[in-house]
C-alpha cells in the first residue's frame, strides 16, 4: 500500500520536522536489507521505522529487530503492520536518548533511513556508544554520503569521525521519487563495516577526538594555529608535530586517519601541558 493511503487510514500526515519521507519502492527496500548482510542470528537496530516497510524486510532475515521510532502517532500503524512479525520489538523513543546497552549487545547491526539533518549526531551516538555495532547501513542525503567517504584533502570532522570507526562505501543511489513525500534531494545507501576492535585504547581515543575537534575548530586555519588552544608552548607543539611527521602549516582536511593517530600517539608519549 502507498504510504499516503496507510497514513490516511489513521488520519495522519507526515511530519516534516521529523524528516518523514517514506520509502515505498519494494525493490530498494530489499536491496537495503541485502546490503546489511543479515543472518538469522543477527540483532538489527532499525532507527526510524516510520510505518514499518523496511522493518518487514529486516524481520524476515534476522533473529531480532529492535525498531526505535520517536513519533508516538505512528505506534498504532507499526503495531498493526508488524503484528505477525513476532521477532520485532517496537520502541517509542528518541534514539539519541536511548542507551544502546539496554537493547543490544556488541556485534549488532544498524539499518536506518534517517532524517538528513541528524546524520552526524546519530553516527556519533551509535559509533561512540556503549555497545559496538559490526555494521551500519544508512540511507542518507547523497552529498552527505560523498562527504563521509572523502579522502585526505577533502576530509571533514564527519568523515574523520566515521572513518576512524570503520570502512565506508557508498553502495547505490536512490532517486527522490522513490520516497513519499518526495524529498528535495537524492539519497544514497552507505555501508560502514566497523573495525572489530578500537584502533586506540580508551585514553588515546579520547585524545584523538579532542585533537580532531580542535584541528577542525577553524578549518581554514593551519593546524599549528588551532592547536595553540591545547595550551602547549609553541616549542612543545612543534616537537609533537615533528614527531608525528606532520607539517604544522597543513590544514585539518588534509590529514588521514593514520596521521591523526600518529599525532595522538606523539602527544600521549610526549608531554603534559605546562
Ligand atoms: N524507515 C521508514 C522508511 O524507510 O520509509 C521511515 C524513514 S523517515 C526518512 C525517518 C523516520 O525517523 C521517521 O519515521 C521519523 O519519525 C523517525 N525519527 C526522526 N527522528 C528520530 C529520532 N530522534 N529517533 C527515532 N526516530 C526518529
Amino acid at each position: 500500500m502507498h504510504p499516503k493511503a496507510t497514513l490516511n487510514q489513521y488520519g495522519l500526515s507526515p511530519k516534516k520536522a521529523l524528516g518523514q519521507n517514506f520509502l515505498y519502492d519494494d525493490q530498494i527496500l530489499a536491496q537495503i536489507t541485502t546490503a546489511a548482510e543479515i543472518n538469522p542470528d543477527d540483532v538489527v537496530l532499525e532507527i526510524g521505522p516510520g510505518i514499518g516497510a523496511l522493518t518487514k524486510h529486516l524481520s524476515v532475515v534476522s533473529g531480532k529487530v529492535i525498531a526505535v521510532e520517536i513519533d508516538g502517532r505512528l505506534m498504532p500503524i507499526l503495531e498493526d503492520q508488524l503484528d505477525s512479525y513476532k521477532n520485532v520489538e517496537i520502541v517509542q523513543a528518541d534514539i539519541l536518548k536511548l542507551p544502546l546497552r539496554v537493547y543490544v549487545a556488541d556485534g549488532f547491526k544498524v539499518v536506518a533511513n534517517i532524517p538528513y539533518y541528524m546524520t552526524g549526531i546519530l553516527l556519533r551516538h551509535i559509533l561512540s556508544g556503549d555497545r559496538r555495532p559490526s555494521m551500519v547501513v544508512i540511507t542518507i542525503q547523497r552529498q552527505v554520503a560523498d562527504r563521509l567517504t572523502a579522502k585526505p584533502g577533502q576530509m571533514s570532522l564527519l568523515s574523520t569521525t566515521a572513518q576512524y570507526y570503520g570502512d565506508i562505501e557508498v553502495l547505490f543511489g536512490i532517486k527522490a521519487g522513490s520516497f513519499w513525500p518526495r524529498p528535495e534531494v537524492d539519497s544514497a545507501v552507505v555501508r560502514i563495516r566497523i573495525h572489530p576492535g578500537p584502533l586506540l585504547n580508551k585514553d588515546e581515543e579520547e585524545s584523538f577526538f579532542r585533537l580532531v575537534k580542535i584541528g577542525y575548530s577553524q578549518k581554514r586555519k593551519q593546524l599549528q594555529k588551532n592547536f595553540r588552544a591545547l595550551g602547549y608552548p609553541s616549542s612543545k607543539l612543534y616537537k609533537i608535530l615533528s614527531e608525528a611527521n606532520i607539517d604544522g602549516r597543513r590544514r585539518a582536511q588534509s590529514l588521514s586517519i593514520e596521521e591523526w593517530m600518529e599525532l595522538t600517539r606523539a602527544l600521549s608519549r610526549d608531554i603534559s601541558p605546562t
